[in-house]
């Protein structure tokens, strides 16, 4: 018998809380898991799930421009926010309501209740007004969204927690930020037919990303109507009836019904009692850890956001995943962060995976390039000017590809299976080696047979 409550506390049930949780019960541990919101966490509740419903809603406007060219006349179409929002609830609902059931069939207990660490392998439970004791803790209380510091009229900015659950869609909207969620809900409002302005403070949008497809995307996304202002920031925000009027630091004015403030978020460790055991934070308030998820605290554990470490939801889960093997299952696991495919479900989408042309010149100095612009064969009929771009950076010396950036309609879907290829090591002449799929967008990748560039440690 053992001399605590459970073999396993998890503070948080969202992506990888569950997963640890349901894995470590699987593998015969006692387990419980703390939620002071709602089963699933950010991605499924306010985060992954109800945006990409939100971004298949705001895609229709576009097809019913593009319908014409292809002989259809679509009459008058109007668009409903609250049906939208009620059938988007009841998605989350259903969703909430599964991640429930499967933790209850692991017989992982459930605690509706914020829980916090008050001494070694003990926990309090706020809401209760107990504490339990545990073997081991895992803290895996996510991320919360920054707010700019000292800004007049802060209290009237909303942030992606808020914006699922606004009374009407806004008419204006101003998006402050130029990272993944301000591009992607920049996009969603303007499908759904908001006046969007994107304010950004860097010169140009989306650090961190392939230059080339960070410049095309701004093209693009002006091209379907939505304004960026960039090397700008917010000054104030003044609310007037129903309105608010938004002073930038460069002077301008803009008037808008919302506006989004959608500039980061940062690790979720405050008030959980994290001091009291001495566990040590790094930047921003993130968890220690090492490899094996463990903080300094021997019996205290950390994934996910609130680590800091590459904050997807599919890493959370690997990382949840690898936890209960090495505490559970007598299998110590890592996780491996090279070559993570990622999306960003702008409009155009962005489907990556591997190094940016900048990082692969710092890591290899010879590369070439392999680069296609073009317009998809959708867009000819649609008479829409939009293009795609397909990128592959192949270090010149060995021939492998080392990043492979996509830019157009599926590209998320694309970068998931060029994330097999390249995990696999695979080289341009592998890429070449490859028979197309004819006619679809994604042949170009295997077709590109000259560089467009080569770049040169030297040159
Ligand atoms: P979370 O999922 O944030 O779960 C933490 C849980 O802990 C929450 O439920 C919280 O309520 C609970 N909690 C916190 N403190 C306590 C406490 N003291 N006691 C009890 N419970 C507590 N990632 C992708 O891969 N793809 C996407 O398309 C994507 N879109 C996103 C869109 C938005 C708008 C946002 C905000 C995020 C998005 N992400 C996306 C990121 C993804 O949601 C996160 O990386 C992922 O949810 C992290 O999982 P986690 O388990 O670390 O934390
Ligand atoms: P990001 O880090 O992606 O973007 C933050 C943006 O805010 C950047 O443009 C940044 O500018 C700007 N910014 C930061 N501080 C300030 C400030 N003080 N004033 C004005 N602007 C500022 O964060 P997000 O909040 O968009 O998303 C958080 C994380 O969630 C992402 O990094 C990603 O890991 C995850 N996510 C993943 C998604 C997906 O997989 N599709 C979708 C949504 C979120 P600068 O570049 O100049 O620093």
């Amino acid at each position: 018998m053992s001399d605590y409550d459970y073999d396993l506390f998890v503070i948080g049930a969202g992506s990888g809380g569950v997963r640890a949780a349901r894995m470590a019960a699987t593998y015969g541990a006692k387990v419980a898991v703390a939620e002071e919101y709602r089963v699933g966490g950010t991605c499924v509740i306010r985060g992954c799930v109800p945006k990409k419903l939100m971004v298949y809603a705001s895609k229709f406007s576009h097809d019913f421009a593009d319908a014409a060219g292809f002989g259809w006349t679509v009459g008058e179409t109007s668009f409903d926010w609250s049906t939208l929002i009620q059938r988007k609830d009841a998605e989350i609902d259903r969703l909430n309501g599964l991640y429930i059931k499967n933790l209850e069939r692991h017989n992982v207990e459930i605690i509706q209740s914020r829980a916090e660490i008050q001494a070694p392998h003990r926990i309090w439970l706020s809401r209760e007004e107990r504490h339990v004791t545990a073997k081991y803790i895992l803290v895996a209380t996510g991320g919360r969204p920054n707010m700019p510091q000292d800004l007049p009229g802060a209290e009237h900015l909303i942030t992606s927690n808020e914006v699922f659950h606004l009374d009407e869609m806004p008419k204006r909207v101003v998006v402050v930020g130029a990272g993944y969620i301000a591009l992607e809900f920049a996009c969603i409002f303007n499908g759904l037919g908001a006046k969007t302005t994107v304010l950004y403070r860097g010169e140009e949008i989306l650090r961190g990303f392939d230059d080339e497809i960070r410049a095309t995307l701004h093209e693009e996304m002006e091209g379907r109507g939505i304004t960026i202002i960039t090397e700008d920031n917010l000054a104030s925000v003044e609310k007037h009836g129903n309105g608010l009027t938004v002073k930038t630091i460069a002077g301008r004015t803009l008037e808008a019904d919302q506006v989004l403030s959608a500039i980061g978020r940062s690790p979720y460790t405050n008030g959980l009692g994290l001091n009291k055991v001495g566990v040590e934070l790094g930047r921003n308030g993130a968890i220690k850890v090492d490899e094996y998820n463990r903080t300094n605290v021997d019996h205290i554990f950390a994934v996910g956001d609130v680590t800091d470490r590459v904050n997807l939801t599919p890493v959370a889960i690997r990382e949840g995943a690898a936890l209960a093997e090495t505490l559970f299952n007598n299998n110590p696991t890592t996780t491996d962060y090279e070559n993570i495919a990622t999306a960003v479900f702008t409009q155009p989408e962005i489907g990556t995976v591997g190094m940016t042309e900048a990082q692969a010149k710092e890591a290899f100095g010879n590369l070439d390039i392999y680069s296609a612009k073009f317009r998809p064969m959708k867009n000819t009929l649609a008479g829409n000017d939009e293009k795609m771009l397909m990128k592959i950076i192949v270090a010149a010396d060995s021939g492998k590809v080392v990043g492979c950036h996509i830019l157009g309609p599926d590209a998320g879907e694309m970068s998931q299976l060029l994330g097999i290829a390249i995990k696999m090591g695979a080289t341009k002449a592998d890429f070449d080696a490859t028979v197309a799929v004819h006619p679809t967008a994604a042949e170009e990748l295997v077709t590109m047979k000259e560089p467009s560039r080569r770049v040169r440690k030297d040159g």
